[in-house]
């Protein structure tokens, strides 16, 4: 039998070892979960909100236990994991507020003995391959609105999040969820692939760019609904009216929290010149102060790196940029070891010859770069490949507005980043990503209308 261990990135020692999933296994539970998902959907709604708001009370309850769990395989700082699954309490609440008005039928014409009805039903059996950086966000994005929606649900956590994956299938099970409806499947990805193979009517992905393409490929003859949310190259510009104080402690935390592994990071800076020595000199004594070290502490910010290859991807953004004239201002090298350590970097003097500010980092380190124009910053944000987040820090909410306007991304910010709202659409556009969790449309994306005509008579 093969298993997968799991170590811990801030010290490199193992945590556990699991058995993992494979292709047989993988079939037999898809084959449960076909079978199983029609009687969830029979359930009434309100039994399966039930189930849902019972999951809520044990996140709650056992969530020191939930973080530790969290840190431990992901190198998260405590603080983080806690913050996340407080995090995750709002998104449950707005699930389970909106997913009645979500799934009711809607007559849209009654005359003359006719009547026209849309009914919302469930997709059926769907995949979601997630990511290990927000583990629960990414996976309960899905999770949660397709089985409150009817679905049945198999689940490929990443394999650096897999204990956290299997908790909140154990805590969905404990809830009432059936076994066969919420599947938690173990194992890299050769398990993902095992997965698309199998008969399923959705895929929901969460990862990396790369991967998502080769999931598009995987199921693009079969006709099946498929959800991409994949990485960024998220800019930010700092107007010549900004605060510059302000704007670069916010933005160090936009750019640094998760130790820079979010998708919706701040991955770039653009800083108008009449504010940018200000701006520069207050983002490296806040970078500076951000504390790193024992992840179980309450204190600690930054983190390890989770994936230990991601470190070489840093220092080659790093060299790149440094050959190409770019000035380090602090950090630029791997931490103590053992563990995946890699030190909050600053770079200026940077421009778009650079892989730093071309492809997504994912790690803690920021290029800021100098304008002289908000027409410059505009043409600059939008010299990207991707789409997913970007900001403008200014007091002016009009210039804010006019400039957002022209930039190309699933969600913009004013005078704020790093920022995710259960009520608002997350999506990417161009290499960013495929359809949206989130907002009352990620409810409804883990259905399908079926249209109802009926004569009375
Ligand atoms: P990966 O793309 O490496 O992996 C994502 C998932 O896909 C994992 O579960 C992985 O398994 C699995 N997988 C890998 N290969 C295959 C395959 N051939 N077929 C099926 N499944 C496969 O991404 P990461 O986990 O490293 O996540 C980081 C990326 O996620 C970043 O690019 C980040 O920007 C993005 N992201 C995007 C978000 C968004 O909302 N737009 C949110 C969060 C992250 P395993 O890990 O076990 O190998």
């Amino acid at each position: 039998m093969s298993t997968l261990s799991i170590f811990n990135p801030a010290n490199g020692q193992l945590v556990n070892t699991l058995p993992t999933d494979d292709a047989a296994s993988v079939a037999d539970k898809a084959t449960a979960a076909r079978a199983a998902q029609a009687a969830w959907a029979a359930t009434p709604l309100a039994t399966r909100k039930s189930c849902i708001e019972k999951f809520r009370a044990s996140v709650v309850q056992d969530m020191d236990a939930l973080a530790l769990t969290m840190t431990r395989e992901t190198g998260k700082p405590v603080q983080l994991s806690r913050n996340e699954l407080n995090g995750l309490l709002g998104r449950i609440d707005f699930f389970l507020t909106q997913v009645d008005g979500c799934l009711a039928t809607e007559t849209v014409m009654s005359e003359g003995g006719m009547t026209e009805q849309i009914e919302h039903i469930p997709l059926g059996v769907v995949a979601n391959i997630s990511a290990w950086n927000y583990p629960w966000f990414v996976g309960c994005n899905v999770i949660l609105p397709a089985l409150l929606a009817g679905n049945a649900v198999l689940y490929k956590p990443s394999e650096y999040a897999t204990n956290t994956g299997l908790a909140i299938a154990r805590l969905l099970h404990q809830a009432g969820v059936p076994q066969d409806v919420m599947v938690c499947l173990v194992g890299g990805g050769e398990v993902g692939q095992a997965l698309l193979q199998q008969r399923i009517d959705g895929v929901f992905f969460t990862g990396s760019v790369a991967t998502g393409a080769r999931i598009a490929q995987a199921v693009g003859n079969r006709f099946i609904k498929l959800q991409l949310e994949l990485g960024g190259k998220d800019p930010t510009y700092v107007c010549d009216d900004a605060n510059p104080e302000n704007a670069a402690e916010s933005l160090a935390d936009g750019a640094m929290y998760n130790t820079g592994q979010s998708c919706c990071s701040v991955e770039r800076i653009y800083v108008h010149e009449k504010i940018y020595d200000a701006f520069v000199a207050r983002f490296v004594a806040t970078v500076n102060g951000m504390k790193s070290g024992d992840t179980e502490s309450a204190d600690t910010y930054i983190g390890p790196i989770t994936r230990a290859p991601q470190i070489a991807v840093l220092e080659a953004q790093v060299a790149d940029a440094l050959a190409k004239g770019a000035k380090l201002l602090t950090g630029g090298k791997r931490g103590p070891t053992p563990g995946n350590w890699f030190s909050p970097t600053v770079l200026v003097n940077v421009n778009h010859s650079m892989e730093l500010m071309r492809e997504e980092s994912f790690g803690p380190i920021i290029g800021i770069q100098k304008v002289s124009s908000d027409a410059q910053a505009v043409q600059l944000m939008n010299d990207t490949r991707y789409g997913l987040t970007a900001g403008i820090y200014t007091p002016d909410q009009a210039r804010a507005q006019r400039l957002l306007a022209q930039v190309n991304a699933g969600t913009v910010y004013w005078n704020c980043c790093d920022r995710v709202s259960p009520r608002l659409p997350w999506s990417g556009h161009g290499d960013s990503g495929l359809g949206l969790t989130m907002s009352r449309e990620g409810i409804s994306t883990f259905t399908r209308p079926k249209a109802w005509h009926l004569r009375s008579a």
